[in-house]
């Protein structure tokens, strides 16, 4: 049985008031104990968020990491080994934020991958496709290809230690959703082809829905059979509304 979770992904919103704020307002949630939440809020908040939610059982992870798990001359960047010891559990690789705005690579997204890792942190594995690759029929043959990228330089074991989150990226922060039918038909295929390979692992792996969820739409995605939870960008960053949609993974 798959623990659901709930991830929230800040991206780049909030000044240190505002974090506090989001902070009071998610220490006033009564958040189900059988769904694994968690926040991303941008790098230089990590502390105050770490701090802010210690007596709440809320895991903190990174939007990124370096391609390299340890310190050297990366000017810029922030590597897995320093999220780890500010605090963080988890990290995004590979949102299509930063596959399409800021030119991540395969090859990045694979090496940060395997950089999260060497570190302890849990990867959350963005795939997804545009909308012109919906129209043009290729959604589950890019998915396919951005998790086989992961697969065939890693190893499908990886996956037994990471997170997948399927976001359509014509869903995300547009106020479109993936119909809950075209969500698991995507996800189905991405467990098929984990099971390919490892059934076990694709029976343990848990595969989010992201593409602006919310709480009106929430309980209806995650009762779908092989959606495990959502990767939600604005509706996170209120916390009732979130709170909402952590509730509704619930069960
Ligand atoms: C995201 O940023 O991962 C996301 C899913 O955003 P939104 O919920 O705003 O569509």
């Amino acid at each position: 049985m798959r623990r659901s979770m709930v991830a929230g992904n800040w991206k780049m919103h909030g000044t240190r008031a505002s974090v506090a704020e989001l902070i009071d307002g998610l220490n006033r949630q009564a958040l189900p104990a059988d769904v694994e939440v968690a926040v991303f809020p941008v790098s230089v908040h990590l502390g105050q968020v770490v701090e802010g939610l210690k007596d709440l059982a809320v895991s903190v992870g990174a939007q990124d990491c370096a391609v390299e798990a340890g310190q050297g001359a990366l000017t810029g960047e922030v590597s897995s080994e320093q999220l780890r010891d500010a605090g963080c559990e988890l990290v995004l690789i590979g949102h299509s934020e930063r596959r399409l705005i800021l030119g991540d690579s395969e090859e990045q997204v694979v090496r940060k991958f395997a950089a999260a890792q060497v570190a302890g942190l849990v990867p959350l594995l963005c795939v997804g496709e545009t909308l012109e690759q919906r129209e043009a029929g290729e959604t589950l043959k890019v998915v396919a290809g951005q998790l086989d990228s992961v697969i065939d330089a890693l190893g499908v074991a990886v996956l037994a230690n990471a997170v997948v989150a399927y976001e359509p990226v014509w869903a995300i922060g547009t106020g479109l959703t993936a119909t809950p039918q075209q969500a698991q038909d995507v996800h189905a295929a991405i467990r098929a082809q984990v099971a390919a390979k490892d059934p076990q692992v694709a029976g343990g792996l848990r595969i989010l829905y992201g593409g602006s969820v919310k709480a009106a739409n929430a309980a209806e995605l995650f009762g779908m059979p092989d959606i495990d939870g959502g990767l939600v960008g604005g509706a996170s960053l209120n916390a009732d509304e979130f709170g909402a949609i952590c509730r509704a993974a619930g069960n």
